[in-house]
């Protein structure tokens, strides 16, 4: 099969690939696929909540989940469709990786906001969303420009919180966590393979679905469904 015609060649790093139409359809579908689940997932946590604590991270949990597959829906049709207007897709792509960092936040939410947590580890409670703005407040100023540090930035966001999770006393959930994010990890490969993988973009997309499915079931599971003093007394 000529993959030519599904893949354009590889660019130079200063310049962005630019996806064949295969893979702009494909890159919009990978998203698009998830919103409507996402949607409906969140407004389950919603009404499985009990306390104020558990409707708060449903909400912030739903709304960064949310937003992720919307923002990249919007964002891909855009650079798809709408191309020549630059500053237009230029907004749209920051967004993007803007939403990456609140995603990641709200992605730890309810496991910070529900768990019992030591004297200091409770502090990332907050310290995630102050990091979460200043990710995004990097990707103002500094989008694109210096690639490498941008991946620092989200595996710093994307670990260091976790080494919270790893001390909470309560460790059910913690196989699922580490799976999800192994999906991440394993997905920016492929994150990083435009022009050498066809459908690479697509494929990290797919990634961040599973990554994001697992720890969704994770959350569903041991923070919604579990009897509400279960994870109390089990302490
Ligand atoms: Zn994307």
């Amino acid at each position: 099969m000529n993959l030519v015609r599904f893949m354009n060649n590889r660019v130079p790093p200063h310049k962005r690939y630019q996806p064949t139409d295969y893979e702009h359809a494909a890159n919009c579908a990978t998203h698009a696929l998830w919103i409507i689940p996402s949607l409906l997932g969140s407004s389950l946590l919603h009404f499985l909540s009990e306390g104020q604590w558990e409707r708060v991270s449903a909400w912030l949990y739903g709304a960064g989940l949310s937003s992720l597959f919307i923002i990249s829906t919007l964002f891909h049709t855009v650079s798809w469709k709408k191309s020549h207007l630059r500053s237009v897709e230029q907004c749209f792509h920051m967004c993007d990786r803007m939403v990456i960092y609140f995603f990641i936040a709200a992605s730890y939410a309810p496991w910070l906001n529900l768990r019992e947590l030591g004297p200091w580890a409770c502090h990332m409670r907050w310290l995630v969303w102050v990091m979460a703005s200043f990710g995004t407040t990097y990707v103002f100023f500094f989008h694109e420009r210096y690639k490498l540090m941008e991946l620092i930035c989200y595996t710093v966001m994307g670990v260091f919180p976790a080494l919270v999770i790893l001390s909470m006393p309560e460790q059910s959930g913690l196989y699922e966590l580490l799976v999800g994010g192994a999906c991440y990890c394993l997905g920016m490969v492929f994150f990083k393979s435009d022009g050498i993988v066809p459908f690479a973009h697509a494929i990290w997309h797919l990634f961040v679905a599973m990554g994001a499915a697992v720890h969704y079931y994770a959350i569903w599971k041991y923070l919604y469904t579990a009897p509400a003093n279960q994870v109390q007394t089990s302490r």
